[in-house]
């Protein structure tokens, strides 16, 4: 029987950084993870690019993790909105709030390796990784994590970041509300003639949004942007399946000529959307964090800058600390978060819904929100700040880098 002050159950973006945040803080940490390094880096497990929020970036840089990404990551110094067919455009710029940018897009892949290096060199970190947990058992002070190849870790912590579908949570028995969208997203990379100068376009549809967010320049220079376009999950594997022609061709009519001819760049994959939020985040001696206790639509690309937060409040409510499963602190990581992750819960899940809908008067509607928006100095700088991740009731992690 191996003991560790905590155990991490997951070891994908969310998992990693905790471990990396609590090792740092001097915790013996053992982070789990069913799939292995190799398996994890692979090219073609996970596409995807993330938006870091300046508030994200702030942790990360806190972390001594970003130093070591910021080379590979592109600012977003202007935001576009488009409704469908719609004249009215609503446009961010960093510059009117004096900010260097509302987030940087990094490749999930660089990220990810990023991440592994800072858990390898950590003393305090052990990595377990191609065996899945199968099983918990609380004993009075601590919990036995047991491992499918039938290894025990003792713990006086779990903390679940298993994903959406968590066995943690179920373990747990903590409720969830659930909800299937019927739609995919379906992601790539491009290159194109024109520079994106920063520029992610956010192109609101009836059927999905589709956005292009701007990415480093490739090693010869070649303009990059990357590519989420959410469609009706019924035509997903249509997409999937086409010919390279076909989805290039559908990719470049939906970005117009605001980037030039385009050409869409190694592979495509799909993500089926779905929402899923736990009603509570704490047992005894267990939390769940990130996905396992919020997966959200990624409409506003703010599933993982939610979960930097989880990950700060956390980091910070266990620091100078004797007992991390001590069970008044854990409460008190779910009353900073709970109301926080719930608000963008339900966001995304209302900014769906509303671009979602084709009858005239929400799109009158959408005209005269967007309409007034742009034409409102305060309410376009509170929009901005929410971009940045710098509003609410912010661990101070998030809040200012050191
Ligand atoms: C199309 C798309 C675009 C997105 N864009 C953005 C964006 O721009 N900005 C943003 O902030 N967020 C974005 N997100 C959200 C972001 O990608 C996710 O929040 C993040 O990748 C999920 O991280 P996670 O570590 O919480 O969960 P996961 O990546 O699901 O990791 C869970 C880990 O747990 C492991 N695991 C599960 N069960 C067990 C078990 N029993 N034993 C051991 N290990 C287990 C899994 O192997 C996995 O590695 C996007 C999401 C989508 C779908």
């Amino acid at each position: 029987m191996q003991n560790y002050d905590i155990a991490i159950i997951g070891g994908g973006l969310a998992g990693l950084t905790q471990a990396i945040l609590l090792g740092n803080q001097g915790w013996d940490v053992a982070c789990i993870d069913r799939d292995t390094p190799q398996t994890q880096s692979d090219d073609n497990y996970d596409i995807r690019t993330t938006a870091i929020s300046w508030g994200s970036r702030n942790l990360l840089k806190n972390a001594n993790i970003w130093q070591d990404i910021e080379g590979r990551a592109e600012c977003i110094s202007d935001i576009l909105i488009l409704d469908e067919d719609s004249p009215v455009e609503l446009e961010f710029n960093a510059a009117d709030i004096d900010a260097e940018g509302f987030g940087w897009i990094v490749d999930n892949r660089d990220l990810r390796d990023v991440l592994f290096k800072h858990v390898q060199k950590n003393k305090n970190i052990t990595h377990m990784t191609g065996q899945s947990v199968t099983s918990f058992e609380h004993n009075s002070d601590n919990v036995t994590v047991t491992l499918a190849d039938n290894t025990q870790i003792k713990t006086k912590l779990v903390i679940g970041a298993d994903g959406r579908n968590s066995l943690t949570r179920d373990h747990m028995n903590v409720k969830t509300w659930n909800r299937d969208y019927n739609q995919t997203a379906l992601v790539c990379l491009i290159n194109h003639d024109k520079p994106h100068n920063g520029l992610a376009l956010e192109h609101f549809r009836t059927q999905g949004p589709f956005a292009v967010l701007p990415f480093t320049n490739d090693d010869n220079g070649t303009h990059r942007s990357a590519i989420v376009w959410t469609v009706e999950g019924g035509d997903a594997q249509s997409w999937m399946d086409c010919s390279i022609e076909t989805f290039q061709t559908a990719i470049q009519t939906r970005c117009g000529d605001l980037f030039g001819s385009i050409n869409v760049v190694g592979s495509r994959a799909a993500w089926p959307l779905n929402v899923v939020k736990a009603h509570t985040y704490v047992t005894d001696r267990m939390v769940i964090i990130a996905e396992a206790a919020h997966g959200m639509h990624p409409i506003a690309g703010q599933g993982l800058n939610m979960s930097l937060r989880d990950i700060a409040a956390i980091t910070e409510i266990l620091k100078d600390v004797s007992d991390p499963g001590n069970q008044a602190l854990l409460q008190s990581y779910q009353n900073l978060r709970s109301r926080d992750n719930w608000s963008m819960v339900i966001a995304t899940d209302k900014l769906n819904d509303l671009f979602g809908y084709d009858f005239f008067a929400v799109r009158a509607l959408r005209r005269f929100g967007l309409h007034a928006v742009s034409r409102l100095p305060f309410a376009k700088k509170f929009f901005m700040k929410q971009a940045m991740g710098a509003t609410g009731n912010l661990p101070q992690l998030i809040k200012e880098a050191a």
